[in-house]
């Protein structure tokens, strides 16, 4: 068996009137993260961690935020077609860790729904699954609330 780890990293600014999608699912808020798709940081990460994992590069390369076709996609088709890629190489993801930094809204009360949805989106069990939320304690860019990040790690696994 050969194990793979990566690791992805996102940050988007946040701006009113904005949804505030992470993981799929989406959490109320008076701000939202603005990019070129919807934005969700924690698909984002997850997608660079497992795109890292199996040496394929980054979101950028695959999806690049020039193309009209990613204008306001729902990340989730995004995840979908880097793991069609994943598969392609023989990996399956393993796991996957997620901790997102906001300063608001408290994310604590939707960690579980982000789990289930995450879990479905990689076919994982919830186990396999772990979603952290912190603040910045009032620091930088993110603890002023002008910015939402999500760093993640997953690991794959394939058969020798
Ligand atoms: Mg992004």
């Amino acid at each position: 068996m050969i194990v793979r780890i990566g690791q992805g990293y996102d940050l988007h600014r946040l701006a009113a009137g904005r949804k505030l999608i992470l993981a799929g699912v989406e959490v109320a808020s008076e701000v939202g993260p603005a990019g070129h798709s919807d934005a969700d940081v924690v698909l984002h990460a997850v997608i660079d961690a497992l795109l890292g994992a199996a040496g394929l590069g980054d979101i950028g390369e695959h999806f690049p935020d020039t193309d009209p076709a990613y204008a306001g996609i729902d990340s989730g088709l995004l995840l979908e077609q880097a793991l069609d890629k994943v598969w392609q190489g023989g990996y399956t993801p393993v796991n996957v860790d997620v901790t997102i930094i906001a300063e608001k809204p408290k994310l604590k009360d939707h960690k579980p729904a982000m789990r289930q949805r995450l879990a479905k989106m990689l076919n994982l069990a919830e186990d396999a699954v772990n979603i952290k939320a912190k603040t910045n304690e009032g620091v930088g860019e993110i603890g002023k609330g002008e910015a939402i990040a999500c760093w993640a790690v997953v690991g794959l696994a394939r058969k020798n």
